[in-house]
């Protein structure tokens, strides 16, 4: 598939041409990548192709060192909500294929929506991600809209969901725009494999459509979604190519719309009960750490997402290396919170919860976060970039991680005084307050979490 947005030759050739990429070439895009200000497709295939130990670590240094410097210590948390696994699609890779006949479908009721959202709450989650499976009939675009309306109504005593991020099938503008009236956050769509003949392999019923996939997101931001995340599933195809592709998508609607994509996701083959896939281009545990960092470092104002498909060991190192987001307690079908599920989309690897990955990533010195103030206060596509290249953003991350994460010992570290989780994090919020520069800013930190103290609920810069 040769396009405006996906040039398959061109990026094999890139890929050729630099598969032995010299040293003083590779140390010469090490040292631009320092100024974080991103990478050409040819600089990052160098760097997919990178053939020296020692070269190599210091790119992971890189990475990590842009991710300390753009996203700070804040490591961002939500739960996905499956709420219909109805789908019409027969994707080779994924449980709820249509030729699954042993699941019993389920689509959430209003009711049970309400119950798995305060399941939600009550854990600590203040940001979800939607998941519906394509189906017109059991998931019109009316059922979307009153889901998140309703996910949005929920409150309990502690708190209420502040952000909604979607990922549904590629659909019109109409039905884009009707997201954006009802308020969503980020609308995902992941490729899965920008490989046309692969993509035409693995997938039967309206998302085999490429194109349809492709240009999914160009009606979304001409609809008014500004804030979009792209992604593939790593292991359907060369991760070096699929690399390229994004970096080329990215590119693509930086040229076009001036805003490049809020976010990348990249989750990695997982089997589920009826898959039968067998990747032919496994990602190993190596290279998949490899891609984060390259990422990190060709698009480092684009936030990386990872979730519990991988396990513990895997997302603490790239957590390091360039993830500003992860999912954290989740189940992957609809109903599953609070219950035994029996046929998740695909195998969970990392299955502690919320609090369980609060207490390690605070070992990490590392700030957990449920902050949602952007999109509250307008700061989305353009508005978003404009701070965020600046290098600004990590001005509001570190104060509004702050807040959130004070808000949730308050409201989830069992008894105060004792209570290793309250202690443990109360150090690491002093630590960063301390070390917000601004000092008026670091003095409004201080006057909030007072206000936190005393009981107010959801402040934020
Ligand atoms: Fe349906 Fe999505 Fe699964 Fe494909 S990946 S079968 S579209 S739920
Ligand atoms: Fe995300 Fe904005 Fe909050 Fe930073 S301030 S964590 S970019 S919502």
């Amino acid at each position: 598939m040769n396009n405006e947005i996906i040039n398959n030759n061109k990026i094999l050739e890139i890929l050729s041409k630099t598969f032995n990429p010299d040293r003083a070439r590779l140390k010469e895009i090490l040292h631009k990548a320092k100024a974080k200000k991103g990478l050409s497709l040819e600089e990052t295939a160098c760097l997919i192709n990178i053939n020296d130990k020692e070269l190599e670590n210091e790119m992971f240094e890189i990475a990590a060192r842009i991710k300390d410097e753009i996203y700070g210590e804040r490591l961002v948390f939500f739960a996905p909500l499956y709420v219909s696994d109805h789908c019409v699609n027969d994707c080779e890779y994924c449980n709820f294929h249509i030729r699954n006949k042993t699941i019993l479908r389920a689509k959430l009721s209003s009711e049970k929506i309400q119950e798995q959202v305060e399941f939600l709450i009550n854990a600590g989650h203040k940001r979800v991600l939607l998941e519906f499976g394509e189906d017109p009939l059991n998931n019109p675009i009316d059922y979307i809209i009153d889901t998140i309306n309703k996910i949005y109504s929920v409150q309990t005593e502690k708190g209420n969901i502040r952000r909604i991020n979607v990922n549904i099938a590629a659909t019109t503008k109409e039905n884009y725009f009707r997201l954006k009236q009802a308020k969503i956050g980020t609308y995902q769509l992941f490729q899965e494999t920008y490989h046309f003949p692969t993509y035409k392999k693995l997938h039967i019923g309206p998302k085999a459509d490429y194109l349809r996939q492709l240009y999914a997101h160009n009606n979304a931001f001409e609809s008014g979604l500004d804030d979009l995340g792209l992604g593939v599933l790593f292991g359907l195809y060369d991760w070096r190519f699929e690399v390229l592709a994004i970096m080329s998508h990215a590119e693509y609607m930086n040229k076009k719309y001036g805003i490049g994509p809020h976010t990348i996701s990249v989750p990695r083959f997982q089997t589920g009960q009826t898959i039968k896939y067998e990747p032919e281009y496994k990602v190993s545990d190596e290279n998949f750490l490899k891609l984060i960092a390259i990422l990190r470092i060709s698009v480092p104002y684009t936030g990386i997402i990872i979730s519990t498909r991988e396990n513990s060991e895997i997302r603490s190192t790239a957590f390091k290396i360039g993830v500003s987001q992860a999912s954290a307690g989740s189940v992957a079908s609809p109903g599953g919170y609070g219950k035994k599920s029996s046929q998740p989309q695909f195998e969970i690897h990392d299955k502690r919860s919320l609090r369980q990955i609060i207490e390690t990533v605070l070992d990490d010195k590392l700030l957990p976060s449920f902050c949602t103030a952007c999109y509250r206060l307008g700061r989305t596509g353009e508005a978003f970039m404009a701070i965020s290249k600046h290098g600004d953003i990590h001005n509001f991350c570190r104060p509004n991680g702050i807040l959130t994460f004070a808000e949730y010992l308050e409201d989830f570290a069992d008894d105060k005084l004792d209570d290793k989780l309250y202690k443990k994090g109360s150090e690491v919020i002093t630590f960063y307050l301390n070390k917000i520069e601004n000092e008026s800013m670091r003095n409004k930190t201080k006057e909030r979490l007072a206000r936190i103290k005393h009981g107010e609920r959801d402040l934020y810069f």
